[in-house]
């Protein structure tokens, strides 16, 4: 049984924290709204149903509620603050995002929906409370993907569209994203009554986000301690998946860092394409702050400042104690995700040399990070190496390299399971900067059925797809000029 998006059985969950914390924020209508993108597969899991009439684009817009979405309870849009590029900025909040409803899925998961775009709001300072399209299908598609490549992820629902011009650099159409997760709740939120000096909020909503989200800490001797341990334990796991994936968020201010580890905020990201350790994916980023390799020590730079913000409520001494084991939980994570992507069955303490010199030859030719992943785990059964030393100019190095790796590998273990354990582990398809610009270049034009078929392929990232096989190629020469920045 599913329910049509209009009928959802609300369940009240943010909108019960004191008013501190939102404002009843009612959407700003938009002319003409359409479907852009709808994603079924997530709805079936959601227990929604699409109905498939005119109205349904109003819905998607915000034009109407779904029923209860009413006061006092919603739509509301929340405060927080947060670092932006390690500057503290007192005010942020959802400057054009509204929670329109809470619900639980049939197998009981709790959802927050948010509609992101869907206009002004308190805390849009001095922006429009509006999305583009462009920005918009970038996030559809990325928190897809990353869900599917098993990364923790908001989900996205559906995109609406309106031919109301939005201005950036130049005029561009509006859009709204209707996405989802079990909360929304940011570092930011903690910051922002940390730095209003009002202890009784952060204890309220740390109480909450315990209650709902992390019911185990609740037996701790400090729940708070153990709440902070358990997001600095997520966080670490979160940012080795990014590395290991080649995924690079592009704008890690603690605003967008979540009390539940997700991904979320997807704006000037970006997926290695060529290996480049000190990669910048955000054009707006000068300095490099938010370089590919610079995401783990930023985790922890993140996780301090969520951690000052707990000082009311955990003696300072526990709090650095808690921060000083991200190192250790960062790198076990992440040579777990090494040793799966290179069929290792177990981490040796030798194996970092192995991985560093791969990652000097990768560096000297800027090789392709998800090809090579995925030719050496056909490599482990082929034992044809030319695919794979044309990745790379210095050539020899490689076979060296390859040659010891071969030594390593010598562990008794078939090598078809090794194979097949390495493909599960080494994504075929990822989404190319590049992808979701010819996505978005025909979406301009009308046409939203490459947002379709591109969200299908990744979907099933691990699988050969012969069809989508041309997604898996490398980027043509014009990648190389595409410039992505906050403007969104
Ligand atoms: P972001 O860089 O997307 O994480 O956004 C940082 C802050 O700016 C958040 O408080 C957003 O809600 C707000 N913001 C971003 N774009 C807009 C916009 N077009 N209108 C209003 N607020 C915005
Ligand atoms: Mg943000």
């Amino acid at each position: 049984m599913s329910t049509p998006l209009a009928q959802l059985a609300l369940k009240p969950r943010f909108s019960t924290l004191n008013e501190r914390f939102w404002d009843i924020t009612l959407p700003t209508p938009m002319p003409a709204p359409h479907v852009v993108a709808l994603n079924h597969s997530l709805a079936e899991q959601l227990g929604i149903h699409f109905a498939q009439d005119e109205q349904l684009a109003d819905y998607l817009i915000g034009n109407q509620l779904p029923q209860g979405s009413t006061p006092p309870f919603y739509p509301i849009a929340s405060v927080y603050s947060g670092h932006q590029f390690g500057v503290n900025v007192p005010q942020l909040g959802d400057g054009r995002a509204l929670l329109i409803a809470e619900f639980s899925d049939p197998a009981g998961q709790h959802w927050e929906m948010q509609l992101k775009g869907a206009g002004p709001t308190p805390y849009s300072r001095r922006g429009d409370g509006r999305a583009v399209l462009r920005s918009t299908i970038r996030e559809y598609l990325a928190s897809e993907a990353l869900h599917h490549l098993g990364i923790p992820s908001n989900r996205a629902l559906a995109i609406a569209g309106s031919p109301q011009k939005v201005w950036r650099e130049t005029p561009e159409t509006a859009a709204v994203l209707t996405r989802l997760a079990p909360t929304f709740v940011r570092f930011g939120h903690f910051e922002y009554f940390f730095y209003q000096g009002e202890p009784e909020r952060i204890k309220e909503l740390a109480d909450w986000v315990i209650a709902h989200h992390y019911p185990d800490c609740a037996s701790a001797e400090n729940p708070y301690l153990a709440m902070l341990d358990a997001v600095i334990a997520r966080t670490a796991k979160l940012i080795a998946h990014w590395q290991a994936v080649g995924f690079c968020h592009g704008v890690m201010n603690t605003d967008n860092m979540s009390i539940l580890g997700l991904t979320i905020d997807y704006g000037p990201y970006g997926f290695l394409d060529g290996f480049d350790a000190a990669h910048i994916c955000n054009h707006s980023d000068d300095s490099g702050r938010y370089a590919y390799n610079q995401q783990p020590q930023i985790g922890l730079w993140n996780l301090h400042c969520l951690a000052q913000a707990l000082l009311p409520l955990v003696d300072k001494d526990e709090l650095l104690a808690a921060l000083a084991q991200y190192q250790s939980l960062f790198e076990a994570a992440f040579s777990e995700l090494l040793h799966a992507k290179l069929g290792f069955t177990e981490w040796l303490e030798d194996d970092w040399t192995l991985v560093t010199d791969l990652f000097e030859l990768m560096q000297a030719t800027h090789t392709d990070w998800t090809i090579f992943w995925r030719t050496l785990s056909h490599w482990t059964v082929t034992q044809n190496s030319a695919a794979l030393r044309d990745l790379f100019l210095a050539r020899d190095d490689f076979d060296h390299w390859l040659a010891r790796y071969s030594q390593r590998l010598d562990d008794g273990i078939d090598a078809a399971a090794r194979s097949a354990a390495m493909l599960a582990a080494n994504p075929k398809y990822i989404l190319r900067n590049y992808l979701a610009e010819i996505a978005i270049a025909q979406a301009q034009e009308g046409d939203f059925s490459e947002i379709e078929r591109l969200q299908r392929c990744l979907m099933r990232p691990f699988d050969e797809q012969p069809e989508f096989e041309h997604y898996a190629a490398l980027p043509p020469d014009w990648a190389n000029g595409i410039e992505v920045s906050c403007s969104s």
